[in-house]
């Protein structure tokens, strides 16, 4: 048998060795912004008060909650669905169908979590177990990528992912080997990117706004408008659950620990920080304030829902009456490019929109502490990384109609700015 084609794509993330520091530092990250979230001092740049003890992380509990939440999951996710989409198309020519019932599944989970409220489920608890909850997931992630790295390497090198076939193994592991990795029909990748995660994220937010209820005799606004800024996000998300289907993590990422960690741990753990934060720190916030910080909001929602709609429509049907009159690039591939509209405004206006949410979000914690702010800053970071990224897979996919395109629209996120 001929030995399998490593892939020739340029390492990312540092190569091996950034791999494997990132396996360590984002838990120890993650870790850190926890215990900082319930400090005193708050210190997003300073060492936590004290490190936890060995007891404090492990539990068989929190094991058996994490485990019990992703069978949840998995169960709603296997219900009938309200429409089976077609993917893009793949290197051998196939497409694969995916199931649209996130947005069923969020309702499943708001009704089956209504039943247990109502019969004393004590869901503020779960805000006293963000530490085991965080190490279980963690743990969790760990062996859900060893077993794909395992059942990648009998999966036929036209399921494999470009970036991670790169013969390295510690990378590979990190950025995963098979694209697409699925059990029959159940999709892997498409499940942890949306529900559990996105679901879990809610879910603790909302056992803080409880947990502060119960401690304050009723939540504070600002915790009302974190907890619904970020529902509005993640109804959004699932709503429009079959835009995930051209985005660069189905399309082009394989499926290991970077995204199991992240989809699993980091979004639910970290992206909860600014609740985290306001059960610990409760902070005044007026009528007004509050009413331009929804603004804000409304404002960097309008952006990115609209400029991710518009690419969205237009790349499933470029003679939608919605999109036909703009403006575009032919390009090499068959492809066209949008040069009018918000696609030409910048080069990632829905990054910009996201970006103007993650500020709406931080500003209820106030401007006293760095902390709240750490998902604003990660996100730009991640943002400015991942525009990268595209922006070079885009010039060696579209070559001299890319380049057209940036001479167009020279900016890539922010107008006049960036
Ligand atoms: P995009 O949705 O921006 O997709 C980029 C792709 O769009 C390109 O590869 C290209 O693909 C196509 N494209 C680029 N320019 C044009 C154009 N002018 N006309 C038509 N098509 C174009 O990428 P992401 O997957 O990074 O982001 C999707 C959303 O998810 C964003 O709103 C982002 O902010 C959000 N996001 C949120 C995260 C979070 O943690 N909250 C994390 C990551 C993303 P092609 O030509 O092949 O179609």
């Amino acid at each position: 048998m001929a030995p399998p084609q490593r892939s020739r794509v340029p390492l990312e993330f540092g190569g091996p060795l950034g791999a494997a520091a990132l396996m360590l530092l984002l838990p120890a990250t993650l870790v850190h912004l926890l215990l900082a979230a319930r400090s005193a001092p708050a210190h997003l740049l300073a060492p936590p008060p004290a490190l936890p003890a060995p007891g404090a992380l492990w539990s068989p509990w929190a094991l058996q909650l994490c485990l019990g939440w992703l069978g949840l999951q998995v169960a709603l996710y296997l219900l009938p669905a309200r429409k089976v989409a077609e993917g893009l198309q793949l290197k051998d020519k196939s497409r694969l169908l995916y199931p649209i019932n996130g947005f069923q599944a969020l309702v499943l989970t708001a009704l089956l979590l209504g039943l247990g409220l109502w019969a004393g489920l004590p869901l503020d608890a779960l805000a006293d177990m963000l530490l085991p909850l965080a190490f279980a997931a963690t743990l969790t992630a760990f062996v859900v990528s060893i077993l794909l790295f395992v059942k990648s390497l009998m999966a036929h090198p036209s399921a494999l992912a470009p970036g991670g076939n790169s013969g390295n193994p510690v990378y590979d592991f990190f950025l995963g080997r098979e694209l697409n990795p699925r059990i029959i029909s159940f999709d892997i990748k498409y499940f942890c990117e949306l529900r559990p995660g996105l679901l879990g994220w809610v879910l603790i937010n909302l056992a803080l706004l409880m947990q502060e209820a119960k401690l304050r005799g009723s939540p504070s606004l600002a915790m009302c408008l974190v907890n619904g800024f970020q529902l509005l996000y993640v109804g959004d998300a699932l709503w429009h659950e079959e835009a995930i289907l051209t985005t660069m993590d189905i399309m082009h990422d394989g499926f290991g620990f970077m995204l199991a960690f992240g989809n699993l741990v980091w979004v639910p753990f970290t992206y909860s920080l600014q609740a985290q934060f306001l059960l610990h720190h409760p902070q005044p916030l007026g009528l007004p304030l509050a009413a331009g910080i929804c603004l804000l909001n409304a404002v960097g929602y309008y952006i990115f829902r609209g400029a991710n709609s518009q690419k969205n429509t237009f790349r499933k049907n470029p003679s939608d009456p919605s999109v036909a009159g703009l403006e575009t690039i032919p390009t090499a591939t068959g492809q066209q490019l949008l040069v009018s509209g918000w696609w030409g405004v910048v080069r990632h206006p829905n990054y910009l929109g996201d970006i103007i949410m993650a500020l709406a979000w931080s500003l209820p914690c106030g401007v006293t502490h760095l902390l709240p702010y750490f998902y604003l800053l990660y996100f730009i970071a991640l943002l400015l990384h991942r525009e990268a990224r595209d922006e070079l897979q885009c010039l060696q996919k579209y070559g001299l109609a890319w380049q057209e395109y940036c001479q167009r629209v020279p900016y890539r996120i922010v107008p006049y700015v960036y």
